[in-house]
């Protein structure tokens, strides 16, 4: 398994589908999901320049940030934040993918208020419906962002998304089209500033679909690293497999 040239065939894709989707290249930012994956890889990846990553649990963002070659990148949040490792996310963490309901906002406020500090982060939105994702509803993700948009200490960019597990390239779209559908009657309640342009949706199996949806920042792991040993039940309770 070559990193190199893993990453050169992801890279050669997205502009491939940006291109036949009118997308600039440059709009999608690729970020790498390195949950098993060891610093070493890691610390290849960023000798290749490459500099966004994501985490999605904090144990491993802790035992293997920490060390000098990684000290200055703050990978992203990507998981499921349980408010008693607030402080160590937001210690080894930069921006967090999955804010998804107003117990772990407050939580964030009031840990943020101590430091004085704004952190940037995307509204996690369950698309699929799943009882096994994470995110809120979408039915509550306008009123849940008006709630959200009071919080100075919290500046939000984006949502977020994971879309359904299945072959069905058709029923994946609809959660993409969904996300970004969101994102713009949310757009145009005016409750975010200008900034509020981020779409993280997609990943090694959907990234294609997504960039085609609208897409400005994948989240590719596999594709990249290689096939995970751990099933995604690990990381997504209740997922098959
Ligand atoms: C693991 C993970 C990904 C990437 O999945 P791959 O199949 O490795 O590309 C994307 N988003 C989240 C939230 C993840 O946990």
């Amino acid at each position: 398994m070559n990193l190199e040239e893993n990453l050169k065939s992801v890279k050669d894709r997205i502009e491939e589908v940006c291109r036949s989707s009118s997308r600039k290249p440059s709009d999608v930012d690729l970020m790498l999901v390195t949950k098993t994956i060891t610093s070493e890889r890691i610390i290849e990846a960023k000798r290749l320049g490459h500099r966004l990553f994501g985490e999605n649990k904090v144990q491993e963002v802790v035992q293997k940030w920490s060390i000098p070659e990684l000290r200055e990148i703050r990978p992203d949040f990507i998981g499921h934040l349980q408010t008693n490792k607030l402080k160590a996310c937001l210690d080894g963490c930069g921006r967090i993918h999955s804010v998804d309901r107003m117990s772990l906002v407050e939580a964030l406020d009031r840990e943020l208020q101590k430091r004085g500090e704004q952190r940037e982060v995307f509204i996690q939105v369950n698309t699929s419906g799943e009882a096994s994702k994470y995110g809120i509803a979408p039915v509550e993700a306008v009123e849940f962002a008006t709630q959200i948009a009071r919080y100075q200490t919290l500046k939000v960019t984006g949502l977020m998304t994971l879309a359904i597990f299945s072959t069905d390239k058709d029923r994946v779209r609809e959660c993409f089209r969904k996300l970004k559908a969101l994102h713009l009657k949310i757009r145009e309640s005016g409750v975010f500033t200008k900034d509020f342009t981020h779409l993280s949706m997609g990943m090694s199996s959907d990234f294609d679909v997504a960039i085609e949806e609208g897409s400005t920042m994948i989240r590719v792991g596999q594709a990249v690293f290689g096939t995970r040993s751990l099933p995604d039940s690990y990381y997504w309770p209740g997922a098959s497999s």
